[in-house]
């Protein structure tokens, strides 16, 4: 746990107290600041006093003896309308931050130049995220992984002048972190998410922008006009910027040639890797998330060789084109995470011969957008809720089975991929809808995915 201790002996009022809340009302204590929390939900309040944690409902008590609000990502700062901590905080003028301005707040009491990576964009910040960390460790570095990935940036060991930290941040965490300022700060790219918690593409934008701004070495992704500008800016502003390009080459920064990752100096470019055969980093999405990774590990000084072997080692994310199983010319693989079509269009470019596993709780649109993957598609195996609405879009384009259950379809599309006589061929579970008619969350279904793959005779198991 990192001790906050920026408050120490100092009143700090804390809303919500699921997710992250609870750790940072621990990390407040731990420095000596004295908290008082509160949550909507009473079982979460009543398991934050029986922790130690001071509770109070907020709307009794007198704000102005507050030295800081801080509140959890999950709670409208801004939209659709501010939550009524947030005006109780403004109305007394009281800051609000969260959880990852503590983090960087003792950061720089402590050590300063501690290396610090924080990874932000719409999509691919897990991955991107933790491949660095994976870079970091395979080269023996003390590496501290945390933050919107899954665990809470202070519940991490404390800053310390060898320690690396990779940080992946939600544009919810970057709007509570007004000083957020990492050595390296990757945005990735930026296309239209969450606006009803942002207003709009530019505030969204603009929040996203700040990560950037605030970092010694800014990489940024230069394949949306929203990033480009942002790229544009920072450099104005005297930051090192280093572009990243998936779609087209540059000549300055890191881009995507195929599957090799071009580093451009001065309108030379040459080969900094290849990712040609790593099974995780699949891809043009993964060359985005690849690149950016290799320039955030070079501005912290990882060697180049370093960078290779933790590249080709990289045993990749559970639930996002995950290689799970290989039965001759057959790879099954998990992209139980693509619970839309947007999320499903990396995975279906991926592969060139697909059995898709597809359906469960539809989402508005279904998968017309999908229509330029279907010449890619052997067959589809369609499930849960969707198996209707889905059969209707793909009618006449794909053949196709409604097989209803996730257990049946993994049975009848190893069964015909093992009649396939190309080259290789891909069993995917990429469903483009939830997961809930039929399971509890994304996971839940990856796992069952994986369960029933380990169930083909003479299937070998990748992890
Ligand atoms: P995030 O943490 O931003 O949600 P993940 O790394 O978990 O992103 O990837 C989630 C899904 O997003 C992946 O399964 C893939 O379909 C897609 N994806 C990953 N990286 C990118 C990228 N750089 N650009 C676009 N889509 C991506």
């Amino acid at each position: 746990m990192i001790p906050v201790t920026t408050f120490k002996d100092r009143q700090v009022a804390l809303f919500g107290l699921g997710g992250s809340g609870l750790a940072t009302a621990l990390a407040l204590v731990a420095g000596g600041a004295r908290v008082m929390a509160w949550d909507d939900n009473p079982d979460s309040v009543a398991k934050a006093a029986d922790a130690g944690i001071g509770t109070g409902d907020l709307r009794k008590v007198d704000w102005t003896a507050f030295s800081a609000f801080v509140l959890s990502p999950g709670v409208p700062l801004t939209h659709p309308k501010p939550h009524w901590t947030v005006d109780l905080a403004h109305a007394a003028g009281v800051e609000i931050i969260g959880d990852v301005e503590l983090f960087v707040r003792e950061r720089r009491a402590h050590a300063p130049d501690c290396p610090f990576i924080a990874i932000t964009g719409t999509n691919g910040k897990s991955t991107t995220t933790a491949l660095i960390a994976h870079i970091l460790k395979s080269s023996g570095r003390d590496t501290q992984l945390g933050g919107n990935i899954g665990t809470a940036v202070l519940t991490l060991d404390p800053p310390s002048p060898d320690r690396f930290y990779v940080v992946e941040c939600s544009s919810y965490q970057i709007d509570l972190a007004p000083t957020l300022d990492p050595s390296a700060g990757i945005l990735l790219n930026l296309t239209p998410d969450h606006l009803d918690r942002h207003g709009s593409m530019d505030h969204y934008a603009a929040i996203k922008e700040r990560l950037v701004a605030g970092s010694d070495t800014a990489i940024v992704g230069v394949d949306d006009i929203y990033t480009e500008a942002i790229a544009d800016r920072a450099a104005l502003a005297g930051r090192r910027v280093i572009r990243i390009a998936r779609h087209r080459p540059l000549g300055e920064g890191l881009f995507a040639d195929g599957t090799r990752i071009m580093r451009a100096e001065g309108g030379l470019a040459t080969v900094l890797a290849d990712l040609d055969g790593i099974a995780t980093l699949r891809g043009n999405h993964n060359a985005q998330n690849a690149a950016a990774a290799i320039a955030a590990c070079l501005s912290v000084g990882v060697s180049e060789g370093d960078i290779l072997a933790g590249l080709s080692s990289f045993p990749g994310l559970k639930h996002r084109m995950q290689p799970v199983g290989r039965k001759g010319n057959v790879v099954f693989v998990n992209d139980s995470k693509a619970t839309n079509a947007d999320a499903a269009a990396p995975a279906l470019s991926s592969y060139d011969r697909i059995y898709w596993i597809a359906g469960g709780l539809p989402k508005e649109g279904g998968i017309t957008t999908l229509a330029p993957f279907f010449p890619k598609i052997a067959k589809a195996y369609l499930i849960g809720e969707a198996a209707p609405a889905f059969a209707a879009t793909l009618r006449e384009a794909v053949p196709f089975e409604i097989s209803g259950t996730l257990e049946r379809a993994v049975a009848h599309a190893a069964a015909d991929a093992a009649k396939d006589e190309a080259a290789q061929s891909a069993v995917m579970l990429s469903p483009a809808c939830a997961s809930f008619d039929q399971y509890k969350n994304f996971e839940v279904r990856g796992d069952a995915f994986v369960g029933h793959v380990a169930a083909i005779d003479g299937v070998t198991m990748l992890i």
